[in-house]
């Protein structure tokens, strides 16, 4: 009947008072007609009751006694008296016998009355039946229900006394106040009828009403409660649905009203949030789909739901491979992967090789204010030109530009890790140390440009003298110093040696010059720092050009006077 509970509910609920009040009003109707039917025909029959007796009192009067026994017998032949005695105050019946006969010509002192020729005597009620004694004693009427013998008719019996008027007494002389009793009973079959008709006419009503009722209230209900209900939750269901922007019209001013009102306000604010964030999503992914770095994001179950363009690019691999594999694997290494999300990227290199790139990996795990995990994302920056550009400055910021060898910057700074190397793993660690002689004179006699010339071609003349694990550097101006690793003073005494007589017959635009060498040891010279390493190899250099020039010394050699 209707397609929602509510509906039903009220129309159950409603039906059901509508029901109780019907069937009230009904069987209050009937009873109350009942009633009345049944104090109508006691009335009916009192007054029948009342007029036989005063016939009765007619009949005496007039002298016709003999009549009395007719007039009983016809009265009964009516449908509606089934029953009807005249009986004297002992319970027999009257006008059978002689008795009163012989009693009146008694009291008359003549034989006014002939007696009878047949005699019968017949006792209708006893002569103690208490109901005879009370009509007697009360001189009033009594009425009672009962049954037929052996038959369901009910009757309505009524015992009517017969007062003993002062125009009886002349023949029943002054002795009883009430001379006998009418007892007369009636069939209560037609009332019986009436009463039936009375409850099948109201069951029928009933039965009218409540279709009627419902009939109404069903239309009334579907009005103006459940279409108007209806049409807002269909109204919210289609914004469950996604389709935002729903608006109920709203024409009156009842309760269903105010809330398709409240719904329509709600639905136009819930409209300009979703077009607001479809707005920035839109804009969001225009940001992920265009960026450069590569993103890949996923569930809360860690399924790969988003790939943006630029990763599988970097990755060289499809969206639906990554989602297929799975986060873990995005960069085949899902060792890596896991240990980045549980330390947050702490202590894990800053730049990885995949795919002949050099990527910068980002991955962090989301959560959000209730500390439920929303998902993982993972950011991936191509920094392969950044990274040649990096070493490139960095060899740059190391490299001497005239010989091409490492500057001072960078043989601290290897000088300071092969010191730590060689102490580590208790590796021996030479230092050459030289300079040109006479350098100044050169640059004067030559020309500067000459003098670097000359500077380059010891640069490039000490990479290829000296072995790969060593390190060539300019210390500044025309010194330079040669980092030997794994090289102990003798080593380095006589690699040192080779050298001074390579330079020396070394030719440049038909011009020669020689070098002065000074050489330390780690740890034989027993040096602290990798500062006092050079410092000893310095005091060497200057001892060899204090004793002549063009020669290797070594820091034991050094005079100290
Ligand atoms: P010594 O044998 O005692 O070393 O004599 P020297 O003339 O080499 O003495 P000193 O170290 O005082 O002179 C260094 C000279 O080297 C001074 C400078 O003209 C020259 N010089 C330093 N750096 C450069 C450079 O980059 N290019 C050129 N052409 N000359 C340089
Ligand atoms: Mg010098
Ligand atoms: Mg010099």
């Amino acid at each position: 009947m209707f397609n929602n509970s509510l509906g039903q509910k009220i129309l159950v609920i409603v039906g059901v008072v509508t029901l109780f009040n019907l069937v009230g009003l009904m069987v209050f109707y009937t009873k109350f007609q009942e009633k009345t039917i049944l104090d109508n025909h006691r009335q009916n029959m009192d007054n029948l009751t009342d007029y036989v007796s005063r016939g009765l009192q007619s009949i005496m009067l007039s002298g016709t006694a003999e009549i009395a026994k007719d007039f009983e017998e016809n009265l009964v032949e009516g449908k509606l008296i089934l029953d009807f005695h005249i009986i004297r105050n002992d319970g027999s019946e009257a006008f059978q016998d002689n008795q009163t006969i012989t009693e009146v010509n008694n009291n008359l002192g003549e034989e006014e009355f002939l007696p009878r020729d047949v005699e019968s005597f017949k006792r209708v009620l006893d002569k103690d039946d208490p109901l005879l004694k009370e009509v007697i004693s009360s001189k009033k009427t009594i009425s009672y229900f009962s049954k037929l013998d052996n038959s369901d008719v009910e009757t309505l019996t009524f015992l009517t006394p017969i007062p003993n008027e002062k125009k009886c007494r002349r023949c029943h002389g002054a002795y009883d106040k009430i001379r006998g009793v009418l007892k007369l009973t009636t069939s209560l079959e037609s009332v019986q009828n009436a009463i039936m008709d009375t409850r099948s006419k109201a069951l029928k009503i009933l039965f009218l009403s409540v279709i009627l009722s419902l009939t109404g209230i069903y239309v009334l209900i579907r009005v103006i409660v459940v279409k108007p209900v209806q049409s807002i939750t269909s109204a919210i269901s289609n914004v469950s649905n996604g389709n935002y922007g729903q608006s109920i019209p709203v024409t009156k001013h009842d309760e269903l009203s105010v809330m398709a009102r409240q719904f329509n306000m709600m639905s136009s604010e819930i409209k300009k949030s979703h077009d607001g964030l479809n707005k920035e999503r839109n804009k969001l992914s225009t940001i992920i789909l265009s960026a450069r770095e590569g993103i890949i994001v996923t569930n809360e179950d860690d399924e790969v739901v988003l790939v943006n363009p630029a990763a599988e690019r970097l990755l060289n691999k499809s969206s639906d491979k990554l989602i297929a594999d799975g986060f873990d694997q995005i960069i085949d290494d899902p060792n890596y992967v896991t240990a980045y999300l549980e330390t947050n990227g702490k202590n894990m290199p800053d730049s990885l090789v995949y795919n002949h790139l050099v990527i910068q990996f980002h991955a962090e795990t989301i959560f959000d204010r209730q500390n439920k995990k929303i998902g993982s994302a993972a950011m991936i920056r191509d920094v392969t030109e950044q990274k040649q550009l990096e070493d490139q400055l960095r060899e740059m910021s190391f490299k001497d530009k005239l010989t091409g060898i490492f500057n001072r910057r960078g043989m601290e700074d290897i000088l300071n890790k092969e010191f730590s190397r060689s102490i580590r793993y208790n590796q021996d660690l030479s230092l050459i140390f030289f300079d040109v002689d006479h350098f100044k004179k050169f640059n004067d006699t030559h020309g500067h440009d000459l003098g670097d010339k000359v500077l380059a071609r010891l640069g490039s003349e000490a990479i290829s003298h000296f072995r790969k694990p060593d390190f060539p550097c300019r210390y500044g101006g025309e010194e330079f110093c040669i980092i030997l690793t794994n090289t102990n003073s003798e080593g380095a005494y006589l690699v040192a040696e080779k050298f001074r007589q390579r330079v020396e017959n070394m030719n440049v635009d038909g011009l020669k010059v020689t070098i002065s060498i000074g050489v330390s040891a780690h740890p034989e010279a027993g040096a602290k720092s990798p500062e006092e390493l050079l410092k000893l190899a310095d005091e060497a250099l200057y001892e060899g050009k204090r004793s002549g020039r063009n020669r290797v010394v070594l820091w034991r050699d050094v005079k100290n006077d």
